[in-house]
């Protein structure tokens, strides 16, 4: 009998094939030493191993660059600086000088205090450290060993398979070839992780969050995963294959005709014109969104230039990577937002801020007092890519006004620095994100200090339901159709429009059909998208009626409960619109 299991759609497309289990033995090394005469020759062969480890994790990097892209490429630089790391190398060493430990039971025991120091932080930064040890460890003992060195690719069967395991990190996703890898399920996991947008980057479905059921499922089994719908089929009947089989085939016709809509105007039927912009987070995404018909970028995450770096980038790289997008779109508008760093998303090279409450800690525009220098390079690589295009400048977490107000007295020293200088640029308009339920009420007052908004539901919703967006155990809870939240939607969107000031919806809801109709009919006229996801949501915009589409919303006011609220927009949208079913479902689920 078959069984089907729910969990977060990470990145869409519908596979079947057998399961393949990702079980990676923990490397356990016996206690042993060798005579006093040998530790020398011992000690050699250790930095050997290192030297080896190095070598392996530079090809992997350098294969990720030339496959993936130069900035995915990076994941792999941490590893590198922990295999030069004192506390972890010269602290094996001097285990097997004083005593007399074999190199890999030195290497060994110094990896485990390592990792005991570690394991209670849920910290994400922590975390992606702990994952990089794991792959160094497995380098590092397996130069040493005759043990295997757990490669996901060398481990693979000859077919290709559907890869389960318990989580992947960055690294272990960027080594995963399409064409051996159908499907990724993991029971950890969030649609915002970096495994997962590495994922989507790759074209490969993956489904995340599925809690345990790795150890259900032996090697070989039959599944069906559905990226789009976030499911998982467990040994599926001729009949379930045959529908998946169908809707797949249903999906694959749906996306050729949105291919075919790239030319055309987002204009609903009553006649009005939504804009439609795309979010991206590398710079190699550009193209592909251009292609997608997009009217501009709405959201270019920044951070994710930095996640996993060591050293602060310098303001060439990053006017670079601001350079191709910027390019990719003239003469259209590219809104560039600052380093949204801290919550999940930590570079190594950002001072140790363990917190018990990361996202209500130092996070985006609150750390730029802390790293100024980190914050003038970039304001400084983003008015230099200003001279090149329509740029603007969006700041993330803005909860107040003095905090626009600072970064504009910055801004100002910035601009006299590049005057000085004789470097070319330009002033650039600046915007933020309406994220917190702070900005939110003061809508119509931070209007009077910024040229645009962003609306950001990912966060909003975060921070009005008191739910962490990242923990899957919560993501009942997270609801996207709640009634506190599209009150706050609501209000943003008429202060926004009241005080005149520009704004654009960029969180996930605007990824989603559903989601993206509902933005609309709460007064949204630019949405910013997944690049994947604008054909889809050009081809709703072209079948509904604004009209309609806002009669519906103010009839959703007087709904009690979140899934009443949805119950209602889904009937009236199953009224007007073909909900085809592509692209990946809302991440912003709410409770069925
Ligand atoms: C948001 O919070 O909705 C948003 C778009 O920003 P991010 O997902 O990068 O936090
Ligand atoms: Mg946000």
């Amino acid at each position: 009998m078959s069984r089907s299991i729910q969990g977060i759609p990470a990145s869409p497309g519908i596979v079947i094939g057998k399961a393949y289990v990702l079980r990676w033995p923990s490397m356990q090394i016996a206690h042993a030493t060798v005579p006093t005469r040998d530790v020398g020759a011992e000690a050699g062969r250790f930095t050997e191993a290192c030297q080896v480890a190095r070598e392996r994790t530079r090809a992997l990097r350098e294969e990720v660059a030339a496959r993936v892209g130069s900035v995915q490429a990076k994941i792999f630089d941490p590893q590198l600086l922990m295999l030069d790391d004192p506390e972890l190398i010269d602290a094996t060493l001097t285990y097997i000088r004083d005593s007399s430990l074999t190199a890999e039971r030195a290497f060994y025991l110094r990896v485990l205090e390592f990792r005991s120091q570690w394991l209670d932080a849920t910290h994400a930064r922590v975390m992606d450290r702990l994952a990089d040890l794991t792959d160094i460890e497995a380098r590092v003992l397996s130069a040493l060993t005759d043990l295997p060195i757990p490669d996901v690719r060398v481990d693979l069967p000859e077919h290709p398979v559907i890869l389960l395991a318990k989580d992947l990190t960055p690294s272990r996703t960027v080594e995963l070839e399409p064409g051996r890898v159908l499907g990724i399920a993991t029971e950890a996991g969030t649609r915002t992780s970096h495994s997962s947008i590495l994922a989507r980057t790759l074209g490969m479905p993956a489904v995340v969050g599925l809690g345990d059921f790795v150890n259900t499922i032996e090697a070989g089994t039959e599944l069906v995963l559905d990226g789009h719908r976030g499911r998982v089929v467990v040994e599926p009947s001729d009949a379930e294959k045959a529908s998946f089989h169908d809707r797949d085939l249903h999906v694959r016709q749906i996306e050729r005709e949105l291919t075919e809509l790239r030319a055309v105007e987002p204009v609903t039927r009553d006649g009005v014109r939504i804009e439609l912009l795309a979010n991206l987070e590398f710079p190699e995404e550009a193209k592909v969104a251009a292609a997608a018909g997009a009217d501009g970028v709405g959201l270019f995450r920044t951070e994710f230039l930095v996640v996993g770096l060591s050293a602060v980038p310098d303001e060439e790289e990053q006017y670079q990577a601001f350079k191709t997008v910027v390019q990719a779109f003239k003469p259209h508008p590219v809104v560039i937002r600052t380093y949204d760093l801290g919550g999940d998303k930590y570079p190594m090279f950002m001072p140790p801020l363990i917190e018990d409450n990361p996202f209500l800690g130092w996070r985006g525009i609150r750390i730029y007092d802390k790293m100024p220098q980190l914050f003038r390079n970039q304001v400084k690589a983003v008015l230099r890519s200003a001279a090149l295009g329509q740029v603007r400048m969006l700041l993330p977490m803005v909860s107040s006004v003095e905090e626009i107000e600072g970064v504009r007295r910055l801004i100002a020293e910035v601009r006299g620095e590049l005057i000085a200088e004789g470097v070319d640029h330009e002033e650039c308009p600046l915007g933020v994100m309406l994220e917190t339920p702070a900005a939110v009420a003061i809508v119509e007052i931070l209007s009077r200090h910024v040229d645009f908004f962003s609306l950001g539901t990912n966060d909003l919703a975060q921070y009005v339901l008191a739910v962490d967006r990242g923990n899957a155990q919560l993501s009942r809870f997270y609801d996207g159709y709640h009634p506190a939240l599209i009150r706050f939607i609501r209000d943003a969107v008429s202060g926004a429009q009241i005080a005149g000031c520009p704004l654009s919806a960029c969180g996930e809801q605007a990824s989603d059909v559903v989601g993206a109709a509902l933005m609309i009919g709460l007064g949204v006229r630019s949405l910013s998208c997944t690049p994947g996801a604008i054909p889809e949501i050009k081809k709703l915009i072209r079948s509904v009626e604004v009209g309609y589409l806002e009669r519906a919303a103010a009839d959703l006011f007087s709904a009690e409960t979140g899934k009443e609220v949805r119950r209602r927009w889904l009937k009236s949208l199953e009224d007007t619109v073909e909900l085809a079913g592509v692209g990946t479902a809302p991440s912003l689920s709410g409770p069925d």
